[in-house]
């Protein structure tokens, strides 16, 4: 902590101050939905991966501040090389980006020559580099959809999410064993005790849940996709198997409406919340966008190496930007 650290704003100088630095520097503050809710109320935009992807590459500001975690603000930097692109917390990272080293992912991807792979934006740079395809839950039906089917496939990172579009879409994609720490911890059990309290309460869970969970939902899809389910489904309680801070967003477009986060292993865990989101605060966001540090800075030529893969993957979504829909399990 510098000694200017100590003397940070607080309260509403804190937020004004944010407001005056990211006019001053012509910033654009991402966030994504599993941020807190004091980071969506000030975000310039709130979305999913795939939305705040393509915001990076279409914004016209000078720095991003990217309120979400590594991964997602390495895509920023690859999309849009010539901004400024911070992140409040450097160590805000991913379990299944931590889950696919490089090297690994590279011996796995030779000792298949003759599969295509499709990967989870949820990985590194480098990760990308050595991908054909990147996909976002968001995403990812529609592109699998575009490849034929006796292509075969390697499914990265998430073992979950590509074996739920195995199973729905008839596929045989080989899958990497990586899976996320938050959505790997809902227990089967307390959701039906859950729904047992709220008789006849639908259930939206993320494609990254295990199938145990899945198998119990009536959507399953996206951040952005359990958004669009909350906002049209009936009756009066929803069930929310995803990281519970996007119920934030739920509670503002709809407060007559009551949200349920699906519970962890001992029924009232603070497990479901993503312990690398969570790093991000508004000191942070502040002093990041005061010091432009810690910056995103990636080597040029994997740069362009990840970019490949990204833009095949922005050609194909072309479309579902938005929609965030993997439809109903
Ligand atoms: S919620 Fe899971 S997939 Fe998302 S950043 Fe956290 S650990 Fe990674």
């Amino acid at each position: 902590m510098t000694a200017q650290d100590t003397k940070l704003p607080t309260g509403e100088d804190l937020v004004a101050e944010i407001d005056r630095l990211r006019k001053e520097r012509n910033a654009i503050i991402l966030g994504h939905y599993y941020q807190r809710p004091e980071i969506q109320d000030l975000a310039d935009f709130v979305g999913d991966s795939l939305q705040l992807s393509q915001m990076a590459a279409e914004t016209d500001a000078d720095v991003i501040a990217f309120c979400g975690v590594k991964f997602m603000a390495d895509t920023a930097k690859i999309l849009s090389p010539e901004k400024i692109v911070v992140l409040p917390d450097m160590d805000a990272g991913c379990s299944l980006e931590d889950s696919c080293p490089p090297d690994k992912f590279k011996a796995f991807r030779e000792a298949h020559p003759d599969h295509i792979a499709l990967t989870y934006i949820n990985c590194s740079t480098e990760v990308k580099a050595l991908s054909d395809v990147i996909v976002t839950s968001s995403s990812a039906e529609t592109i699998l959809q575009q490849i034929p089917k006796d292509q075969p496939i390697i499914f990265g990172p998430d073992r979950h999410l590509g074996g739920y579009l195995n199973r729905k879409y008839d596929r045989d994609m080989l899958l990497w064993p990586g899976v996320c720490i938050v959505h790997e911890a809902f227990s089967e059990q307390e959701l039906l005790k859950l729904k047992a309290q709220h008789p006849g309460a639908p259930v939206a869970a993320h494609p990254e849940c295990p199938p145990h969970v899945v198998d119990h939902a009536d959507y399953v899809g996206s951040t952005s996709g359990i958004l669009q389910f909350a906002k049209t489904f009936e009756g009066d309680t929803l069930i929310v198997a995803t990281e519970p801070h996007i119920i934030h967003q739920m509670e503002k477009a709809l407060p007559e409406k009551n949200f349920v986060g699906a519970p962890g292993a001992d029924g009232n865990c603070n497990c479901n919340i993503c312990p690398y989101m969570a790093l991000n605060t508004l000191e942070k966001l502040y002093t990041c966008l005061r010091d432009l540090e810690p910056r995103i800075e990636i080597e040029e030529g994997l740069r362009l190496k990840a970019k490949q893969s990204l833009d095949k993957m922005l050609e194909m979504a072309s479309g579902t930007i938005g929609k965030g829909d993997l439809g109903r399990a």
